[in-house]
């Protein structure tokens, strides 16, 4: 097991800067995913950590040892792609200690090995199948598997479940997780996926442009983003943003919208001078359905309802804006109908509408939002 220090990292290609300033330390067994769009550079650092990319400028420590000029196979990490690359004509059990085999290590040693990767992974009954007779889960956890044997320093991840149909990708979500929290080793996992991001990491570090956005624990991006950017990526369904002026008024401030529309906003934001230009963003569940006479009622007129049967997602508009409401309780109404929700303003946040910032409450520790 290792830390990995990641220190002023670029990259460029000609004139393109695919990464910029990258500054990361990612802590010995710490589970830590790269998340952010297509093509925001998250494969590149993992490829660059993996020395298959060569850094413009900047170091990478993979322990105490500077890793810049060190081929990636004396790296000590193993990687596991999207496509399983599995050897079809060999076994379960060669392909997973091919690797060792290759390094010409003794056949007790690998079988061990294989036969204890084996067992974590649930594959023991499968070990003399060749790939053509698993499922797409088993390949990949024959790939997991290959990566185990040769016990390295660190695990890189680069989108292992892309090609898993919905349900697979849960079920192996959940064993990356608890084979993580058996084997404790550090991880280093990219995913365009926010969900996968959530449920999988010790930390997220979310990338943008080359550029991380912010880095921090899944509840700490959730309830306090550094910015727009990334309140808008993680949380599913996404948050709700809607633009508007801050107003002083007797009982303290809100942000006026248009002429019908004020949202009311938290008094640990009473500080800000009234006249700022500010995005207003709140979770769709941070609004419930209420009656239309109770305080604070506002009307959704609806245009669209996604029922799971667990719960509604209800799309809509209130005074001209666009909304949605994560409902737990079924709302009985559809398209064209009108219903009243109700607004958890303590769950708002502000947004400056020049720099795209969160704009901090007062009492919130600075550090909360390390970047
Ligand atoms: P992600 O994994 O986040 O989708 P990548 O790391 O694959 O993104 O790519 C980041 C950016 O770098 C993309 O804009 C991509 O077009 C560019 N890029 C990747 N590889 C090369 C290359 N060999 N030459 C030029 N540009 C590249």
């Amino acid at each position: 097991m290792a830390q990995i220090k990641i220190t002023d990292l670029q990259k460029r290609y000609d004139n393109v800067e695919v990464l910029r300033h990258i500054n990361l330390t990612i802590h010995d067994g710490e589970f830590v995913v790269l998340v952010g769009p297509s093509g925001c550079g998250k494969s590149t650092l993992l490829r660059t950590i993996a020395g298959l990319e060569t850094a413009s400028s900047g170091d990478i420590h993979i322990g105490s040892r500077l890793m810049n000029q060190v081929a990636p196979k004396d790296r000590d990490i193993s990687m596991v792609f999207q496509s399983y690359a599995l050897y079809p004509h060999m076994t379960v059990a060669r392909n997973m200690g091919f690797s060792l085999e290759v390094q010409k290590r003794p056949k007790a040693e690998i079988d061990a090995a294989v036969n204890k990767a084996a067992e974590i992974l649930g594959l023991t009954a499968l070990l003399q199948r060749r790939p053509k007779e698993l499922s797409g889960g088993q390949r990949q956890r024959v790939a997991m598997g290959r990566a185990i044997v040769r016990e390295p320093q660190v695990f890189l991840f680069d989108e292992p479940l892309s090609n898993l149909d919905a349900q697979l990708r849960g079920q192996m979500r959940i064993e990356i997780k608890s084979l993580h929290q058996r084997m404790k080793n550090t991880i280093v996992y990219v995913t365009h996926d926010q969900v996968e991001a959530m449920t999988l990491a010790d930390r997220i570090v979310v990338l943008n442009h080359g550029l991380i956005q912010q880095v921090g624990t899944p509840l700490e991006l959730y309830d306090t983003p550094a910015n727009r950017f990334v309140a808008s990526f993680i949380g599913s369904p996404a948050m709700n943003f809607i633009d508007g002026k801050l107003e002083r008024h007797e009982k303290g401030c809100g942000v006026r919208i248009n002429t019908q529309l004020l949202l009311p906003v938290d008094e640990q934001y009473g500080h800000l001078a009234a006249g700022r230009d500010v995005t207003y963003g709140i979770r769709p569940e941070a609004l419930e359905l209420c009656q239309h006479n109770e305080p604070g009622a506002l009307p959704l007129d609806i245009t669209l309802i996604e029922p799971t049967g667990l719960s509604e997602l209800i799309h809509g508009k209130i005074a001209g804006e666009a909304v949605s409401v994560y409902s737990m309780v079924r709302s009985g109404a559809g398209p064209g109908g009108r219903v009243w929700v109700r607004l958890d303003a303590s769950r708002m946040q502000l947004f400056d509408r020049d720099s795209q910032q969160r704009i901090i409450k007062t009492g919130e520790r600075a550090n909360d939002r390390a970047a």
